[in-house]
């Protein structure tokens, strides 16, 4: 099966060739369909699978020979990076179809995009705050709006966005085609599916579950052993880009100086820095300057870059949701990756769920030649009476075993 199948304009099929698509990815075979035909729909499907351009290419054919210089759709997304790449996969797969992109988030002048808005746009990526502001302002215009999309819904919910959607959704005519795209479908996701979607299909790749490409790890170890370990593991470990994901912002950047100072090329990421030093980092990654990316899960998302083949879980996520999303970055696309998690005896009933969700028992695996017995330090790591009391059970524990 070939992108031909779908008869996009020739035009549109330069872009496809130009981004080096060839096959469609199994969301975009069930998903353009439907969307060219207008109707509205659900995409259950993580990322990786290539759902940008499912939702893009039927865009692009549908606004190719309508009216230019107004907003013909918007497709609204959580994260300013994921937002970045969006807007960037929509114009290279729009590069010969003269229609305009805007890519609009808060934390940087919106000046710009007062701009370029008025200049004329017929595409929006947005994420929601910003675009609010605009709709509020008068400074977009979304009365011919034809496509909405909503991508990561789930994510957006999970990051206190519903309330800004549903006052951007308010501002907006009922007539439209509305896709929307979520990895998991909690029950707020479902109410407001079923309050916006007019008769919708539901198109779902594969279980809610991490990428097949990826293999899974298990690495058993104290907490305050976790660095050495993970300095070992990547001098010992032939990798491409790395994604070593950690639950705090102090701890991302806490672990990317030690990386530093132990010699490799790594860099963090994190909510707390400003916008200039988010993207030298994202770009630094991206372009391989820097081969080791410190992030915690909300500053990671929409990460795209090709080339990770490993993603290191410093710290266990949260959910299961949050692990697909953190190994969703790796094995993107028919190529493969490695996730390796290290856990520690808290992790125990996490670990339990995530092999039940994977129906596989995890490899738990101990790098040879590694001290695991080396002691914890008396301060630094131990801050607290109750992590004092944390960690003593923990080690009687680990003795225990
Ligand atoms: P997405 O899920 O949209 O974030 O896409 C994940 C990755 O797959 C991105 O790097 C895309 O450029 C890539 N991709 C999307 N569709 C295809 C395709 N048909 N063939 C090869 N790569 C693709």
């Amino acid at each position: 099966m070939s992108f031909e199948t779908f008869n996009f304009d020739p035009s549109i099929m330069a872009g496809v060739r130009a981004i080096g698509y060839v096959t469609p990815t199994p969301i975009q075979l069930q998903a353009i369909p439907p969307i060219m035909q207008g109707r509205d729909v659900i995409g259950l499907a993580q990322t990786g699978t290539g759902k940008t351009a499912a939702f893009a290419l039927p865009i692009l054919q549908r606004l190719l020979h309508g009216q230019r210089g107004q907003v013909g759709a918007a497709i609204i997304s959580p994260t300013r990076e994921l937002t970045e790449q969006t807007y960037e996969t929509i114009s290279k797969l729009g590069q010969k179809t003269r229609l305009r992109s805007i890519a609009i988030y808060g934390g940087v002048s919106i000046d710009q995009q007062i701009q370029r808005l008025r200049n004329g746009i017929e595409i929006a990526v947005a994420c929601p705050g910003r675009l609010l502001d605009h709709l509020l302002k008068g400074t977009i215009d979304l009365s011919h709006l034809e496509v909405l999309v909503i991508d990561e819904a789930d994510r957006m919910l999970d990051m206190g966005f519903l309330p800004d959607i549903q006052s951007i959704l308010r501002c907006l005519l009922r007539q439209r085609q509305t896709l929307l795209f979520s990895a998991t479908m909690p029950d707020d996701i479902r109410h407001l599916a079923q309050d916006i979607l007019h008769d919708p299909v539901t198109v779902q790749i594969g279980r809610i579950m991490p990428a097949t490409t990826v293999s899974h790890a298990l690495y058993p170890v104290k907490q305050h052993l976790k660095t050495a370990l993970l300095i070992e593991l990547l001098r010992r470990t032939e990798t491409k880009s790395v994604l070593v994901f950690t639950r705090t912002r102090y701890r991302t950047e806490r672990v990317a100086q030690q990386l530093k100072r132990a010699g490799f090329k790594a860099t963090s990421l994190q909510s707390d820095l400003s916008q200039p030093r988010r993207q030298a980092a994202l770009d630094g990654f991206r372009t391989g300057a820097f081969k080791i990316l410190v992030a915690t899960d909300i500053a990671a998302r929409g990460i795209d870059v090709l080339r990770i083949s490993h993603v290191i879980n410093y710290d266990m996520p949260e959910s299961i949701d949050a692990y697909t999303n953190r190994i969703g970055r790796t094995g993107r696309v028919n190529r493969n990756g490695d996730a390796l998690t290290f856990v520690t005896s808290v992790d125990a009933s996490m670990v339990d769920d995530l092999e039940r969700i994977l129906n596989v028992k995890l490899e738990r695996r101990t790098l040879q030649g590694f001290d695991y017995n080396v002691s914890a330090p008396d301060s630094g790591y131990v801050r607290s009476t109750q992590q004092l009391r944390r960690h003593t059970v923990r080690n009687q524990r680990t003795s225990n075993n």
